[in-house]
């Protein structure tokens, strides 16, 4: 799934989705409870109101009723927001006091989060002093520029609403902030600069070709430069700002604590979380130590091997990786791999696989292009009719030496697992489940950690089922993938926790972890521009597996792994630890 690195309020929102209740799982209802009729109309009129409030993040959720209003970072904005936070607050947790089945149970545990979290952001993590990045207004420009759900002058018209506010808006954010990081500093001038030419060329073109009156376009045109104007003096104001002591990108153990929490929603504490990251780094490195001594002669003949195990794994892991397809063939590659993903779990029967939503395969449209690789487009809660694609992209184009690099990244054996995690039976699988049981809140504040752990944990669960025929070189690159997202969990609570210098955290990404440097470098640059985010991965695999385990135990001889699968999957995108009480109680009748 597509990681924003554009941290502005909304995508932080986006990303932030979870809850700090350490709140007792609801026992599973299976008849609806008392309360939920009410508990319905409740949300409706919350959810109503939280667009109202950020109608940025209901518009990339497919709300656009609100497009016109451009919302000022003023202290009383944040003071309202606080209210709101509040006021729903108390009227979700009367609620949750009532009767409610396990799905709305879930829904009120996931809103109280979330406001719990609005409070917290602005009292106590407070972004909006230190993140000069969170204020920008080109993407939601872009965003409706682009929009195919309404005709161009409405859009249009929504575009100018909020261009008149816009001087506004960044006179709001200058007194908003206060000692910021010098990474976020240089992240909001690069960003801000690099969203000028929305203004300048892309609303220009789309004015130009628009029915709008003449009167209308001239007006859009004297409004859209006051709004470059502020962006650039925003950018200067930035590069001029005298902070000797720039406050640090590495959040404090207490705000990080709860930010964990927050986001993660986890069924461990941080310190567990690293210490099964080390361990399982560890585990990796005996298991790749073992198969690259098997493989050595196979691929690097007589040659000696060197006596520092890394060094061999690395060696024989840069053989294997020359294994992979060409440009011109690598959409047909990751085309073909689909059907032959839906046999394998049919035959193994994994997990039920819905024909009725078959994955529609298409190349990488225009706007995308640049995010090689693969993708899932999903429709928002708003479109639930929309198709979703598996967009692959292409390398045509490519220079030779970034193709080369990039396809031995994901050479024949990574590509499979890709595949795996994207498309079958990861997130395709995942999201197709999770419409079943449709509930606008779990779209909206869905568990990222269980959706990109689900993802994490099938590509093992594909291989321990005999995916890949048990092939040892299948294993070893898998092994080198899923220190990826180990290795993620390490350096975020080293950078956050433990002081970690890029210098440490450079050899660590490419000498344990086996990275190119490129990747490390923009492994690191994402560890000082987010927290947390990069332990989500391991996160919820872990989460999974450990749960899975569990069950396996608890049911012996009659566990089901593909009942297990669909169970788990039943509920939405709800955290790990909720469903834990759903999956072991249910079992025990
Ligand atoms: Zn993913
Ligand atoms: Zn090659």
């Amino acid at each position: 799934m597509r990681f924003f690195v554009s941290v502005t309020a909304v995508c932080t929102f986006l990303l932030l989705a979870q809850s700090n209740t350490r709140a007792q799982a609801p026992a599973p209802a299976p008849a609806p409870g008392a309360g939920d009729k009410a508990f319905e109309a409740f949300k409706g009129r919350f959810v109503e109101q939280l667009w109202k409030l950020y109608p940025g993040w209901a518009g990339s959720a497919g709300y656009h009723k609100y497009d016109d209003l451009l919302i000022l970072p003023t202290p009383a904005q944040r003071n309202t927001e606080i209210v709101f936070a509040k006021r729903y607050l108390d009227s979700v947790q009367s609620f949750v006091r009532t009767r409610l089945g396990f799905d709305n149970a879930i829904d009120g545990i996931l809103i109280s989060n979330q406001l719990r979290q609005i409070e917290w952001n602005h009292e106590k993590y407070k972004s909006h002093e230190w993140n000069p990045a969170q204020y920008n207004v080109g993407e939601r420009i872009a965003e409706i520029l682009n929009g195919n759900y309404a005709p161009l002058d409405k859009r249009l018209m929504s575009i100018k609403s909020q261009l008149t506010k816009i001087p506004a808006y960044y006179e709001a954010a200058k007194i908003s902030i206060r000692n910021p990081t010098t990474e976020h500093t240089q992240l909001a001038i690069d960003q801000n600069l690099g969203s000028v030419s929305i203004f300048e060329k892309d609303l220009v073109e789309a004015v130009n070709k628009s029915g709008l009156s003449s009167d209308d376009k001239k007006q859009m045109t004297a409004l859209s430069e006051r709004a470059v104007t502020a962006i650039k003096s925003y950018a200067k104001w930035l590069q001029e700002l005298k902070n000797p002591e720039p406050k640090s990108f590495r959040l404090e153990r207490e705000l990080y604590e709860q930010k964990f929490e927050f986001d993660i929603q986890s069924g461990y504490n941080i310190d567990q979380l690293y210490q099964k990251a080390v361990g399982r780094k560890q585990e990796l490195h005996g298991l790749m130590t073992d198969l690259s001594r098997q493989l050595w002669p196979k691929y690097m003949g007589n040659a000696p091997k060197p006596n520092d195990s890394l060094e061999m794994i690395r060696q024989v892991i840069d053989k294997i990786s020359l294994n992979h397809t060409t440009p011109d063939s690598f959409q047909a590659a990751i085309e073909k791999q689909i059907p032959e993903l839906i046999a394998f779990v049919k035959k193994k029967n994994l997990i039920y696989l819905d024909p009725s939503k078959p994955l529609v395969v298409r190349r990488e449209p225009d706007y995308m292009a640049g995010v090689a690789g693969a993708s899932i487009s999903a429709p928002g809660p708003y479109d639930k009719g929309g198709n979703t694609y598996y967009n692959v992209g292409s390398l045509s184009g490519w220079e030779a030496d970034r193709a080369e690099s990039y396809l031995r990244e994901y050479n024949n054996y990574t590509l499979q697992i890709l595949n795996i995690h994207e498309a079958i039976p990861g997130h395709y699988t995942q999201l197709v489940y999770s419409n079943q049981s449709p509930s606008l809140i779990k779209s909206i504040f869905g568990n990222g950690a269980m959706v990109e752990g689900w993802a994490v944990y099938t590509e093992l669960m594909m291989l321990e089922n005999g995916y890949g025929n048990n092939n040892p070189e299948m294993w070893l690159m898998y092994y080198k993938w899923n220190l990826r997202s180990t290795g993620n969990t390490i350096l975020d609570y080293s950078v956050h926790l433990n002081n970690m210098s890029k210098e440490d955290a450079l050899k660590f990404l490419t000498r344990e972890c086996f990275q190119q440097q490129a990747e490390a470098e923009g492994k690191w640059r994402r560890a000082t521009l987010t927290q947390v985010q990069l332990t989500s991965y391991f996160n919820g695999f872990m989460e999974i597996y450990d749960l899975r385990e569990k069950v396996k135990k608890e049911k012996g001889e009659s566990f089901d792994l593909k009942k297990f699968h669909e169970q788990f999957l039943s509920h939405g995108s709800v955290p790990v630890r909720y469903i834990e009480r759903m999956v072991l109680s249910r079992g025990k009748r």
